[in-house]
């Protein structure tokens, strides 16, 4: 070789440097080139500008000096090492510290080549800034932590399923509802854990989220590891890729089989329930908040003579009779406010054709399960007119039973027994009344000889009219005229002093000589009365047996004194004598 060629050739070489050179330097990526020592050769205007040094500060100083000391010792015992023996290195991450003190995410390719020229090993290294992808990658790895930490932190069950029905991701609630982890679920058919049933529901869920993104919920049966199955309601989302297509159906499925069966229970025993309803002799019937029927039974027409239909949407108020309605309105609100819950009525209903029927109703309040207030009220009603007509007729005997057994049989006067209860009634009244209480003791004069001379009936008969003049003269409401025994009679007068006394004793003995009953053992010719009169203030009463004594006393008294008398016994009244000895 000759010298000129040789000179000519290295101005040419050294004008492919600086042609290198200033490649390197208007290049916008970050290069830079080290010596065999790791020193800075050159750098690009991007490498300086994304570190914010001069050209000047960086060349002739290690590379490694412009790495974090977790990179930099990353280099300098692994990567340079290995880059001088392999002559290359690919992508190898560090962090660059600026000049300002940022970090800088790089990834850094290099190749080692040998310079003929200068007899040296130059590197040229290319540094991609990967900040950016990083913080995002970052990111992501977050927010898959956090919604995986959130997936399965859940007790629903969440999947990613294809169109097929192959799972892509499964959390452990739905590993675990399976007895499985979810590994083994991934790649497996979902369709191996739906009940055959319900195969073409789940199926048509999928394909309809997979053709255009319309997902609607659903409800659906899983198979369960001991083959029983368990109702889930499943929310479905459609996940799209870059493109917009659907790849997978999210779903989240929460455990809804309580729920269910519970709802199904309530359906039997409801439809259980209707069955009874509708073949019950007694109208089943529910009103709701405002008193309107909401449901009647086919009952009602044996007993009402209407159709469920007619009477469905109409208040019962408008067939109770206007006498009930009251005690029936008042009934019905009890049950309402929550009063009370359960109620028993019986009332006069309309029939369709006019007649009024006796119905029992029982009724009881519906209450709502989670607030308690009153949802309206559900009952029977059953036609109670013939047992109600029983009760009448037995009532009215009752009553005649009561007044028989109360009443004289010959006269109609109150009987002893009567008198005896009204007795000790009265004389209780007059003390807590601070009231008198007075008695009239009345007996026949000779009667014994009036039945020898006229007969038994006859006497009968004179007892019979006495007895009615002696009713007719006790007038006041709470006065009680009784047949003592056998010809003697009393009379109880309430709140009547000693003259009261006298003056009704009076009237009696008047009355009865006025009767003009024929007597021919009399001395009078007509049958006459003897009565003892006793009126006692209420500080004086004391005990009921002492009235009688005193007016038995009397009326001897009066028999004493000539008879047709009457003779007034008493404290403070002095015995006080009316009545005449001949007519
Ligand atoms: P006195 O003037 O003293 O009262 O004379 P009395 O004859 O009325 O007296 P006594 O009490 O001795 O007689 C009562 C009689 O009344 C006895 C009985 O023959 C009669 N007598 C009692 N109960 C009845 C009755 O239910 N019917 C009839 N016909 N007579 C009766
Ligand atoms: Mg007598
Ligand atoms: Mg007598």
């Amino acid at each position: 070789m000759t010298k000129a060629p040789q000179k000519k050739t290295e101005i040419k070489l050294q004008d492919a440097r600086e042609e290198l050179e200033h490649r390197m330097r208007v290049t916008p990526a970050m290069l830079h080139s080290i010596d065999g020592q790791g020193r800075l050769i050159s750098v690009s205007d991007a490498w300086l500008t994304k570190l914010g040094y001069t050209r000047d500060e960086v060349i002739g100083r290690r590379s490694s000096e412009f790495l974090t000391p977790e990179s930099r010792l990353h280099a300098v015992t692994n990567v340079l090492p290995d880059f001088f023996r392999t002559g290359r290195c690919d992508d190898v991450q560090y962090q660059m510290v600026c000049k300002d003190g940022r970090i800088v995410d790089v990834q850094l390719s290099a190749v080692l080549e040998f310079d003929e020229s200068i007899q040296e090993s130059i590197s040229l290294a290319v540094i991609t800034d990967v900040t950016a992808l990083k913080a995002t990658k970052r990111q992501l790895a977050a927010s898959e932590a956090r919604y995986r930490e959130l997936v399965e932190s859940q007790s629903e069950l969440v999947s990613l399923a294809r169109e097929d029905g192959t799972l892509e991701f499964v959390n452990h609630a739905y590993a675990r509802c399976h007895g499985k982890r979810p590994e083994d679920m991934v790649g497996a058919s979902l369709f191996d854990f739906v009940p055959e049933d319900d195969y073409a529901e789940v199926a048509r869920h999928l394909k309809a989220g997979c053709a255009n993104g319309d997902c609607v919920d659903n409800e659906n049966r899983i198979l369960m590891p001991d083959g029983e199955t368990r109702w889930f309601a499943w929310t479905n989302r459609a996940l799209k890729d870059a493109d917009g297509r659907v790849t997978v159906i999210h779903s989240v499925g929460r455990d809804i089989h309580e729920r269910v069966m519970a709802e199904e229970r309530l359906r039997e025993s409801e439809a259980r329930y209707r069955l009874l309803a509708d073949h019950s002799t007694d109208m089943v019937f529910q009103l709701d908040r405002n008193l309107v029927r909401r449901y009647v039974s086919p009952a009602c027409r044996e007993i009402l003579g209407y159709e469920p239909a007619d009477l469905i949407g109409r208040s019962p108020a408008e067939l109770i009779h206007p006498e009930d309605e009251p005690f029936v309105t008042l009934a019905f609100r009890a049950l309402l406010d929550g009063t009370s819950e359960r109620r028993s009525i019986t009332n006069r209903i309309q029939h369709r054709d006019g007649h009024w029927i006796w119905a029992e109703a029982q009724l009881k309040a519906l209450r709502n399960n989670l607030t308690g207030d009153s949802d309206g009220i559900i009952g029977t009603l059953r036609d109670v007119s013939s047992r109600k007509a029983i009760e009448d007729q037995l009532h009215q005997a009752n009553t005649r039973l009561l007044a028989l057994a109360e009443q004289d049989d010959l006269t109609g006067l109150s009987n002893r027994r009567c008198f005896d209860a009204a007795l000790l009634r009265e004389h209780n009244h007059a003390r807590r009344d601070k009231r008198a209480l007075a008695l009239l003791m009345i007996d026949v004069d000779w009667f014994k000889p009036y039945n020898d001379l006229y007969g038994h009936p006859a006497g009968d008969e004179c007892l019979k009219r006495v007895g009615a003049v002696i009713k007719d003269a006790a007038r006041r409401p709470h006065d009680l005229a009784a047949r003592y025994g056998g010809e003697e009679f009393v009379t109880l007068l309430p709140d009547t002093d000693v003259a009261g006394a006298m003056m009704v004793a009076e009237r009696i003995r008047e009355a009865v000589l006025d009767l003009r009953i024929e007597h021919g053992g009399s001395a009078f010719r007509v049958v006459s009365v003897s009565i003892g009169a006793i009126s006692l203030d209420w500080t004086e009463l004391n005990d009921s047996d002492n009235l009688l004594h005193q007016a038995d006393r009397a009326v001897y008294q009066a028999k004493g004194a000539g008879r047709n008398k009457v003779i007034c016994s008493g404290e403070g009244a002095g015995n006080r004598v009316a009545g005449s000895s001949a007519r």
